[in-house]
C-alpha cells in the first residue's frame, strides 16, 4: 500500500497544472480500491455470488450502464482498469496445456469435456484446430449433474462414431465466439506467458501475465518474488493422474498421506480434481 500509494502520489506530481483533476483521480482509485477490496472479501466468505450487479451506473435513451462484479478474470481485468492495487496472477490457458497433454507420446485421453464456464467466456473456437490435430472429441460441458451426463454421453457418441469434432453440449451458456467484450478486455490487460503447471511441469505459452502497461500492478515484480521456488511433494503422481496414466487410487499416497485435508498435489486440492472425487466417492467400492 505504502509503494502503491508513493506511485499514485508521483504520477499526481506530473500533473501539477491539474491539481483538482489528480485530486478526483486519487479520490477514485481509493472509492474503486475499497469497493473492490470488500467485494473479494464478500465473495471469499460466500457472502456473494460469484457474479452480481450491483445497480445502474446511468440510463441514457436505450442505454443502461450497469454496475457489474464478477470475481473470475474479466472481473479482475475490470477492477483492475478502475483500481489500484496489486495482482498475483495465476491464470492458465486450456488449449495450450491440451496440446501438451495430447503431444505425450504415451497419451491415453481419447476425448475430453472442456470446462462450460470457461468456454462461457472464451467461447470454443479454439478447440477446432485441436480435434483436427489429434482426433480427440472435445464436448463443452456444463457443472449439473445432468450436465455432466450430457457431455459423457456426447463424448461417447461421437467415439462409437469414430468422430472427432467439438460438440457443444452447453448451449444455454455457451457459444463458439464466447463473449468478445470480455475476450477484448483480458487481451489488452493480460498476455500469454511459459507456464510451471503442477505434475506437467512448464508449458509454454499456457499461462497469462500482466500485459506491459499493466505490469506497475504485477505483485510478483513489486514484492520480488522472482528467488521463490515452489517444490512438489516426491510422493505425488498427479502428472500421471492429470495425463489418464495412473488410477487416483493406485498412487501409495491415496487416502494415507494425502487427503483433501492434506492434499500433496492439484488433483486433490480441488474438489473438481481426479484424487479428490475418487477420496470423496471412494466408499461403496
Ligand atoms: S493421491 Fe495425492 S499424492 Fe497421489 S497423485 Fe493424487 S494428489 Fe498426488
Amino acid at each position: 500500500m505504502q509503494r502503491g500509494g508513493g506511485a499514485v502520489a508521483g504520477w499526481l506530481d506530473g500533473e501539477r497544472c491539474e491539481k483538482t483533476t489528480g485530486r478526483i483521480a486519487l479520490g477514485a482509485a481509493a472509492i474503486s480500491f475499497f469497493l473492490a477490496l470488500a467485494l473479494l472479501y464478500l465473495r471469499s466468505t460466500n457472502q456473494i455470488p460469484e457474479q452480481m450487479e450491483l445497480g445502474t451506473w446511468l440510463t441514457s435513451g436505450a442505454y443502461r450502464i450497469a454496475l457489474n462484479f464478477r470475481a473470475d478474470a474479466p472481473g479482475l481485468a475490470l477492477s483492475l482498469v478502475g483500481s489500484y492495487f496489486s495482482l498475483l496472477v495465476a491464470h492458465v490457458c486450456v488449449p495450450p496445456a491440451l496440446q501438451a497433454l495430447l503431444s505425450t507420446p504415451d497419451n491415453r485421453m481419447q476425448g475430453l469435456l472442456a470446462a462450460g464456464h470457461v468456454c462461457a467466456v472464451m467461447g470454443y473456437w479454439e478447440y477446432q484446430p485441436i480435434v483436427e490435430s489429434f482426433h480427440v472429441p472435445i464436448v463443452v460441458t456444463g457443472f449439473e449433474p445432468v450436465d455432466i451426463l450430457r457431455g459423457v454421453l456426447a463424448c461417447v457418441e461421437e467415439l462409437e462414431r469414430g468422430e472427432a469434432t467439438v460438440v457443444n453440449a452447453y448451449a444455454r451458456a455457451v457459444t463458439r465466439e464466447g463473449n468478445v467484450p470480455a475476450q477484448q478486455l483480458l487481451k489488452e490487460v493480460f498476455e500469454p506467458v511459459d507456464l510451471a503447471w503442477r505434475g506437467l511441469g512448464t508449458i509454454p505459452l499456457s499461462g497469462l501475465g500482466l500485459a506491459p502497461s499493466y505490469r506497475r500492478f504485477d505483485a510478483a515484480e513489486r514484492f520480488e518474488t522472482a528467488g521463490l521456488v515452489s517444490s512438489e511433494s516426491a510422493l505425488c503422481r498427479s502428472g500421471e493422474v492429470l495425463t489418464g496414466r495412473l488410477d487416483p487410487r493406485q498412487c501409495p499416497a491415496f487416502g494415507k498421506e494425502c487427503t483433501p485435508d492434506t492434499p500433496l498435489g492439484a488433483t486433490m486440492v480441488s474438489s473438481e480434481g481426479a484424487c479428490a472425487a475418487y477420496y470423496r466417492y471412494r466408499h461403496g467400492q
